[in-house]
């Protein structure tokens, strides 16, 4: 299968199982807005407990809030947002298809790379352990000629980015004889810039000056209440905030399901510092937040940092963290150093004093600020699609099993009753009133147990318990596990143990 196919078969998949459905689906769905269905939103919840866990509860210096969607305009002219949240957009005349112009160079530029890839990888097959990929690809003149394309056409548009040039974001697309994927053709408009913030309005009077914004980011929030928390929770610097919550921009494009949404959750940190001290932060959240990444076991190799080059308004260092999506590496999560820049922004536009007072410096200052910013519901596609496998069976049947970490998989444990008579759904359900309290469980007494397990599989619970005809003479239950696909017998008794070892939560954080 190629990776375009997975992802549509993920697509499909999603809606098959309960866990992503398209929005407002009986009026043929909505752009770029997507519902969690049953076994969705406990993935979901899964994802959020254990990123708040890790952050609330084992840095005891972190404190979290939960603020609202809408906040004073004001804000978002202190963020920058109203005159600088914008993205440039250009339209093909033939297919009608609106694409970010700064994507199409950057896919321009993504394609040059895999190419001087692929070159490395035949040169390595050739010359097997001989092979020295430094001095390959100084030397090669196929890669030469590529890298001298590419460093042309970079350095072009990090001058335009610097710039804010949209002529000239133009004159790249078509000097590179960039062509809409659609249409094949390069007949585009002029670039624009559009404000991807939703507007709307805050009372019913109509006045213009009643527009209010639905919050882009959840970091604002944050900031405004920094003064609150840190009085009311006596914290000192270094101390973080966390928060989980809704954001909403319009984006441009919205064609890769939920990477990309026009209503998503946000998992933000900021985490405030003495300025100068940002740096040692910056590292030092990187290096925690990639560990929790690693941590779930979805494999280090499909994560790598991709450091920002040309740094927004208000950072002084900034990277993203990158995962091996099924449509290649794309950012996941965002790292930024935003210096003083959100806090001395509210301080100047509210006129308010938001500084902090350091009793081992015996001075008072704005603090910096070191951000870490993931996407509830990119990382939930992280987590689906690095699980998702067709398996081949040794009896030459296939399944289809989502390998999702046990601890956050929606479903921890299915209970089934061999035959629906005989006493058994009665032990079956005693079995359930005894887990249930532990575990979000699934009681499913219909069907063949082979297709009851292939259910399961396909949601992704680690394990099954099935009831027969000796479990009322023995106690006994068969517990068979999602991976390996392996049975044994276990007293009822020990279920909970058993389970509670795979699953639980705190292992994975115990980890960290
Ligand atoms: P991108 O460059 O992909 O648009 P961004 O740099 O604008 O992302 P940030 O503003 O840094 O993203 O937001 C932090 C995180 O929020 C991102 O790493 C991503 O996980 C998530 N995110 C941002 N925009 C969206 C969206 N439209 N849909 C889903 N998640 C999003």
């Amino acid at each position: 299968m190629t990776q375009d196919e997975l992802f549509k078969v993920l697509v499909a998949h999603c809606k098959e199982y309960g866990f992503i459905f398209p929005s407002s689906e009986i009026y043929d769905g909505l752009a770029a807005v997507y519902d969690y269905g049953q076994m969705g939103v406990e993935l979901k919840n899964n994802i959020k407990q254990y990123w708040w866990n890790a952050m609330t509860r084992l840095n005891e210096n972190i404190a979290g809030v939960d603020t609202c969607v809408f906040m004073h305009p004001k804000t978002w002219v202190a963020s920058g947002h109203v005159a600088a949240f914008n993205d440039p957009l250009i339209d093909n005349k033939d297919s009608k298809k609106r694409y970010r112009a700064d994507n199409l160079i950057e896919d321009y530029l993504g394609k040059i790379e895999e190419k001087m890839n692929k070159e490395v990888e035949k040169g390595r097959k050739r010359f097997g352990d001989a092979f020295d990929e430094e001095k390959f690809r100084q030397t090669n003149p196929n890669i030469l000629r590529e890298k001298a394309k590419y460093d042309e056409v970079h350095g072009r548009y990090v001058a335009a980015e610097a710039a804010n040039d949209l002529k000239e974001y133009r004159q790249i697309i078509i000097d590179c004889g960039i062509v809409d994927p659609i249409s094949g053709t390069a007949n585009w408009t002029d670039v624009r810039q559009f404000n991807l913030m939703f507007s709307t309005q805050i009372s019913n009077t109509g006045d213009a000056d009643d527009r209010i914004y639905l919050r882009p980011e959840t970091a604002q929030g944050i900031f405004v209440e920094y003064l609150n928390v840190q009085k009311t929770g006596r914290m000192k610097i270094p101390f973080g905030i966390a928060q989980i919550g809704k954001a909403f921009r319009n984006e441009i494009v919205a064609r890769q399901f939920i990477f990309r949404m026009r209503e998503f959750e946000q998992m933000e940190m900021e985490f405030f510092c003495r300025p100068g001290t940002e740096m040692e932060w910056f590292r030092k959240w990187k290096e925690t937040r990639m560990k929790w990444h690693v941590n779930l076991g979805m494999g280090a190799e499909n994560y790598r940092f991709h450091d920002h080059e040309k740094l927004a308004h208000y950072a002084n260092a900034a990277t993203d963290i990158e995962f091996n999506f099924p449509f290649g590496f794309k950012e996941l999560e965002g790292i930024h150093s935003r210096t003083d820049f959100d806090l001395g922004n509210h301080q100047r536009l509210s006129g308010k004093k938001i500084q902090y007072y350091d009793p081992e410096t015996s001075e008072s200052y704005v603090p910096y600020c070191v951000e870490t910013s993931i996407g509830v519901d990119r990382m939930f596609l992280a987590v689906l699609s690095h699980s998702y496998k067709n398996e081949k069976l040794e009896n030459g049947e296939t399944r289809v099993v989502l390998s999702i970490p046990a601890p956050l998989a929606p479903v921890k444990c299915a209970v089934l009753p061999l035959v629906n008579k005989d006493g058994l759904p009665e032990m079956a359900q005693d079995v359930m009133n005894e887990l249930k309290f532990d575990f979000k469980c699934q009681y499913d007494p219909k069907d063949s147990i082979g297709k009851r397990y292939r259910r399961q599989d396909a949601v992704g619970t680690p394990f099954c318990v099935t009831i027969d005809h000796e479990s009322l003479n023995d106690g006994c239950v068969t517990l068979r596990e999602r991976d390996s696909m392996e049975q044994r017998r276990i007293p009822v008794a020990e279920l909970r143990a058993v389970i509670d070892k795979e699953v639980n939560m705190n292992n994975l954080l115990r980890t960290l």
